[in-house]
C-alpha cells in the first residue's frame, strides 16, 4: 500500500454572512464570525487520510496562532506535517468569505504563506516511489506546483493533479498526471485553452463523474448541506484508494461516496475526530 503526499495550500476560512454584498465605498455589518479550516491541500490531505491513507502535506504555514492551530488540526487527522514550514514573519493564508441571503459568495485570499513555498520544499518529494501517489491543486506558485509534478513522476509515483483554482499549466507537466481532475467550469476552460491531458477525469456535480471513458454515477443525497469542499473530498478519498491499489471503478466510487458525506454537513473538512 503506497503513501500519499499533498502538495498544496493551508488556508484558514472566515465566513461572513451577511444581508447583501456591500458597494464601493460602503460598510455594513455582517451576521457573527465563523473561521474555517481550508484551503485545497489541508482539504485534500484530511480527507486522503480520513480514507485511510498513510499522508504527509508540503505547504507553509505563518508563524502565528492559526498556522500553529491548522498544524494541531492536521495532526488530529493523522496528516504528518514535518513538511509544512512555518515561515517567519508571514500570516497563515487567509480566505475572506462573505455569503448574502441568497447564498450567493464573494471571496478575497490572502495567500500568506502559501505563496512561500519555494522549490526547496520539493526535497520533501525525494522519498516518493512507485505505488506512492502525489497529489497537487495549483493554490501554491505555479512553476512549484509543476515541478512537483515532474519529480514525484520521475520517481514513478502516480500523480493526481486537481487544476483548481484553473490555470494553465505547460502540457507536458499535464500530460503526466493520470488523472488531471477539473470539475465542470476548469473542463471548460482546459477546452478553451487547447489542452489535452492524457488522463482526464471531470467531476459533474451531483451527477457524478466521467474519467475518459469511465462514468460514474453522484450518490443520491437527501439533504445537501453545503457544496464546499466536494470537490476536495472526491480528490484526497481518490488519491487514497489509489495509493491502496485500487482500479479506476473501485477509486473512484470511493472518491463519490466521500465526497456526498461532505455535502451533508457544513464547511469542507468533517468535524475533528475523537481520540477513541
Ligand atoms: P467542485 O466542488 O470542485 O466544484 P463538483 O461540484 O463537481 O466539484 O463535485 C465533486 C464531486 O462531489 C462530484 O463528482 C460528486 O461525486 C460530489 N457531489 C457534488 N455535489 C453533490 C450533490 N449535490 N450530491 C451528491 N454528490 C455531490
Amino acid at each position: 500500500m503506497g503513501s500519499v503526499v499533498v502538495l498544496g495550500s493551508v488556508n484558514l476560512d472566515l465566513h461572513l454572512q451577511v444581508e447583501r454584498h456591500p458597494r464601493g465605498g460602503e460598510t455594513l455589518l455582517a451576521g457573527d464570525l465563523e473561521r474555517r479550516f481550508g484551503g485545497k491541500g489541508g482539504n485534500q490531505a484530511v480527507a486522503a487520510a480520513a480514507a485511510g491513507a498513510a499522508v504527509s502535506l508540503v505547504g507553509a504555514v505563518g508563524d502565528d496562532d492559526a498556522g500553529r492551530e491548522y498544524l494541531r488540526r492536521l495532526e488530529a487527522f493523522g496528516v504528518r506535517v514535518e513538511a509544512v514550514r512555518s515561515v517567519q514573519g508571514t500570516s497563515t493564508g487567509t480566505a475572506v468569505i462573505c455569503v448574502d441571503a441568497q447564498g450567493e459568495n464573494t471571496i478575497v485570499v490572502a495567500p500568506g504563506a502559501n505563496h512561500r513555498v519555494a522549490p526547496d520544499a520539493l526535497s520533501a518529494l525525494d522519498g516518493l516511489q512507485e505505488g506512492d501517489v502525489l497529489l497537487a491543486q495549483l493554490e501554491l506558485p505555479l512553476e512549484v506546483v509543476a515541478e512537483g509534478v515532474r519529480r514525484a513522476s520521475a520517481r514513478g509515483a502516480r500523480v493526481v493533479l486537481n487544476l483548481a483554482p484553473y490555470a494553465a499549466l505547460p502540457e507536458d507537466v499535464l500530460r503526466l498526471a493520470d488523472p488531471v481532475v477539473v470539475n465542470e467550469h476548469e473542463a471548460a476552460q482546459l477546452e478553451a485553452d487547447g489542452l489535452h491531458p492524457a488522463s482526464l477525469l471531470v467531476t459533474l456535480g451531483a451527477e457524478g463523474s466521467r474519467w475518459d471513458e469511465l462514468e460514474v454515477r453522484g450518490e443520491r443525497v437527501e439533504h445537501v448541506v453545503d457544496t464546499t469542499g466536494a470537490g476536495d473530498s472526491f480528490c484526497g478519498a481518490l488519491a487514497a484508494r489509489l495509493a491502496a491499489g485500487d482500479d479506476r471503478r473501485a477509486a473512484v466510487q470511493s472518491a463519490t461516496e466521500a465526497a456526498a458525506l461532505t455535502v451533508q454537513h457544513e464547511g469542507a473538512q468533517p468535524p475533528l475526530p475523537r481520540p477513541s
